[in-house]
């Protein structure tokens, strides 16, 4: 359990239970669900909050057992169950629209992927004629699947959550990097900024791609790099569904955004875009959805995922007391975020995780 200091600051005395590295969705989110178990938190970011992967997501709440590593489907279908109560939380405390969708995913892809996978062909089979359901698509000889999946805007989910945590009192030392941490007794007792110190009985790292740069218990995450583009049709609901194909997929936002993506490079910490990987994106998109040619182009960027060897999350406390971690999230921290903040909020205040949590513990990679 985490016990709070004191930091003297002229004469004001703040006190925090713990302090989160990092303020993109997976720190916000943790730093309100330890606020509601009714500590004092501190969220310590280098930029501006949510800028990061956070900021560059499509947002498909993708669940799907085809693409994701077995060991995960289990988390993040709970993760996908909690979104609807997530986002009406958020909007509530926010007063934000998150445009949660729920009009499902298309996946399009060549039957021999399905092979073998029977009861998810009958599972997720179109009931209607392609047309119908998606009238801009291009005729297509791959197999097509309907997925209840949801879709929500990462950018307004990481700023609903930036304002909901303001609201809530939770301190965000925005422009600030931490360096290093401060130990106590053989645990961790708080952080070193570029600035000041911030003592604290427990911190949480939460620095996505980043948080492999601190020296303790060394992390093994690395950045992958995405890019992606959006464009906006004057036709009102072109795209209805996410779509999903081995080359491309697009999102669809209410309000008339298209989002297109995206790369998985390995690149470092290099978050520029290029103009002919952006360009073949669009090409890809416009092959998918020939309406697409008329869109026009608003914006294109890219991001860092937080990448680890096995594609799972690295969850829970760590062999340093008072060390936790939530990091890792990969291509799946927007779908993946309710259950880690629940989780990880859980294990910090000593309560039992109601998750299994056992497969993302950084004692894999150390042992
Ligand atoms: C192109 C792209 C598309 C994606 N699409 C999806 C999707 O459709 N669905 C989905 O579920 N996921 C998606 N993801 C993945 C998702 O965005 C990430 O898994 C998730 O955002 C990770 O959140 P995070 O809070 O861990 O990391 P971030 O949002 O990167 O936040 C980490 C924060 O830590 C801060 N930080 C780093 N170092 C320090 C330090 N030393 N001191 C203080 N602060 C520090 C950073 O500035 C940053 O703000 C996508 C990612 C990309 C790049």
């Amino acid at each position: 359990m985490c016990l709070a200091v004191a930091v003297f600051y002229n004469v004001t005395v703040k006190t925090w239970d713990v302090i989160v590295i990092g303020g993109g969705i997976i720190g916000l989110s943790l730093s309100i669900a330890l606020h509601k178990r009714g500590l004092h938190v501190l969220v310590v970011e280098r930029g501006e909050p949510g800028r990061e992967a956070s900021y560059a997501a499509a947002g498909m709440l993708a669940d799907c057992p085809l693409e994701m590593p077995a060991a995960l489907q289990t988390l993040a279908a709970a993760s996908a169950r909690m979104y609807p109560e997530f986002v009406h939380e958020l909007q509530d405390e926010s007063g934000m629209n998150l445009d949660l969708r729920d009009q499902g995913t298309l996946l399009l892809t060549a039957p021999e992927h399905f092979l073998g996978r029977t009861e998810f062909v009958t599972e997720h089979k179109l009931l209607a004629p392609l047309a119908e359901v998606e009238p801009a698509l291009a005729p297509t000889e791959a197999s097509v699947f309907y997925l209840k999946e949801r879709s929500v805007d990462p950018r307004a989910l990481v700023a609903a959550a930036l304002k909901a945590a303001k609201h809530r009192g939770i301190d965000i030392s925005s422009g600030t990097t931490v360096t290093d941490f401060i130990f106590s007794s053989g645990r961790v007792a708080g952080v070193i900024t570029d600035k000041t110190k911030y003592p604290a009985p427990c911190v949480v790292n939460c620095a996505g791609a980043w948080s492999g740069t601190f020296s303790i218990n060394r992390l093994p995450t690395r950045p992958v790099k995405g890019q992606m583009l959006a464009v906006a049709s004057a036709q009102h609901n072109l795209v209805r569904h996410v779509i999903r194909t081995p080359d491309v997929y697009l999102v669809p936002r209410t309000n008339g955004r298209i989002l297109i993506g995206s790369t998985l490079e390995e690149a470092g910490f290099d978050k520029r875009t290029d103009a002919s990987t952006i360009q073949r994106l669009h090409q890809a998109a416009i092959r998918l959805v020939p309406a697409l040619k008329e869109a026009l182009m608003l914006e294109a960027w890219a991001g860092l995922r937080p990448g680890t060897a096995d594609d799972l999350p690295i969850l829970g406390a760590t062999t340093t007391p008072g060390y936790f971690v939530a990091t890792g999230h990969f291509r799946d921290g927007i779908l993946l975020t309710p259950v880690t903040a629940h989780v990880m909020a859980q294990v910090i205040t000593g309560a039992p995780p109601g998750h299994d949590i056992a497969n993302f513990s950084l004692l894999r990679f150390q042992t």
